[in-house]
C-alpha cells in the first residue's frame, strides 16, 4: 500500500516535472522565422506616445508581423487599410491627421510578396487591437482564421465613450456576413477571451492584455535562435516607455494601469527568459529598419 502511495507520488512528480520542463522549453520548431515589416508610416506627435515628451511631429512605422512556422504562416497586425492608397477619404480625417505614407509599396500583398508569400498563404490573422492602422487589411485574409479579443471586437464595432476615433467603421463592417445571415461572420474567427498558444507548441502564444485598448493583446513567439520577442502591438511604442514606466496621451490608454503592468510583463520575461520585444511604431526598432529600407527584416 505504502509502495503504492510512493509510486503514485513519484508518478505524479514526474509529471509535474515534465509539465515545468515543457513550459520552459517551448519548443521553436526548426526552420521557424520571424519577419518585421512596415505599412508606409504615420506622422504623428511624439507626445502622444510618450506623455512629457516633444510636441513636434515625428514619422513612424506602421510595424506589422509574420511567423513562419511548420504547421502554417501567422500575422500579427495588418497595417493600414490599403484602400486609402487610392482613396484617401476612406480615413477622413486621418489623411490630413496622420499623414499616412500611400505609395502602391505599402499594400500588404506587395509586402508579403517581398518574403514569397500570397495573403491566401497566412492561415493565422491575429490582431494586437483593430484601430485603423492594425486592424484595416484583416479582411484581406478570407482562408485564414481570424483570432481577436472578444472585448476588442465589441469596441471596434461600437466603442466606447472616447475611443471611438481610431476604429474604421469599415473595418470592421467587411468581417459581417451577407445580409439575412444569422451567423454573423463571413469567414474563421475565433473571438478570444483570454490567452491562446497557436500552434500548440508554445511558440507563439497571444496574451489577452487590456492596455491601450479594451481587447488588447500581445503576441510572445519563441524562436530557434533568437529567443523570445513579444510583439507588443500598442501597448508599448518606444523602448524607453518601458525602462521609464512612462505612458502615452490619455487618449491613447484606455486602461493605463494594465499598460504599465505590461511593461513589467516585459521586464519579467527579461528575466526569465532573455526575452526582447519589439513595437508598432519605433522607429529605432524592427518596424523602422523595415520602413527605411523597404525590407522586412527577418530573426531565425
Ligand atoms: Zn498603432
Amino acid at each position: 500500500m505504502k509502495r503504492t502511495t510512493l509510486g503514485t507520488i513519484s508518478a505524479v512528480m514526474v509529471l509535474v516535472l515534465v509539465g515545468i520542463t515543457s513550459l520552459s522549453q517551448a519548443a521553436s520548431p526548426a526552420g521557424m522565422k520571424l519577419y518585421a515589416f512596415s505599412s508606409g508610416g504615420l506622422t504623428i506627435a511624439k507626445s502622444a506616445l510618450q506623455s512629457g515628451a516633444s510636441s513636434n511631429p515625428i514619422t513612424v512605422p506602421v510595424g506589422f508581423f509574420v511567423v513562419k512556422h511548420p504547421k502554417g504562416n501567422f500575422l500579427f497586425d495588418t497595417g493600414n487599410n490599403d484602400k486609402i492608397i487610392s482613396d484617401p477619404s476612406y480615413w477622413g480625417p486621418f489623411i490630413k491627421g496622420l499623414t499616412p505614407e500611400r505609395g502602391p509599396d505599402v499594400a500588404i500583398d506587395t509586402q508579403l510578396k517581398k518574403i514569397g508569400l500570397t495573403p491566401d498563404d497566412i492561415k493565422y490573422v491575429a490582431v494586437g487591437h483593430m484601430h485603423l492602422d492594425h486592424g484595416g487589411n484583416v479582411c484581406k485574409f478570407p482562408k485564414a482564421v481570424f483570432l481577436v479579443q472578444k472585448d476588442e471586437m465589441k469596441n471596434a464595432a461600437w466603442p466606447e465613450p472616447g475611443t471611438a476615433g481610431p476604429y474604421i467603421p469599415g473595418d470592421v463592417a467587411c468581417l459581417r456576413n451577407d445580409l439575412g445571415e444569422a451567423l454573423p461572420n463571413k469567414t474563421k474567427m475565433e473571438q478570444l477571451s483570454g490567452d491562446l498558444d497557436v500552434f500548440g507548441d508554445g511558440s507563439v502564444v497571444l496574451k489577452s492584455w487590456p492596455g491601450h485598448t479594451p481587447g488588447s493583446q500581445m503576441a510572445i513567439v519563441r524562436l530557434p535562435k533568437t529567443g523570445t520577442v513579444i510583439l507588443t502591438s500598442d501597448n508599448v511604442y518606444f523602448s524607453e516607455n518601458v525602462t521609464k514606466n512612462l505612458l502615452p496621451d490619455i487618449s491613447l490608454a484606455y486602461y493605463p494601469t494594465g499598460i504599465l503592468n505590461a511593461y513589467e510583463y516585459i521586464r519579467v520575461l527579461q528575466g526569465r527568459e532573455n526575452a526582447s520585444f519589439m513595437t508598432a511604431h519605433d522607429p529605432d526598432g524592427p518596424a523602422g529598419k523595415a520602413r527605411s529600407s523597404h525590407a522586412p527584416q527577418v530573426f531565425e
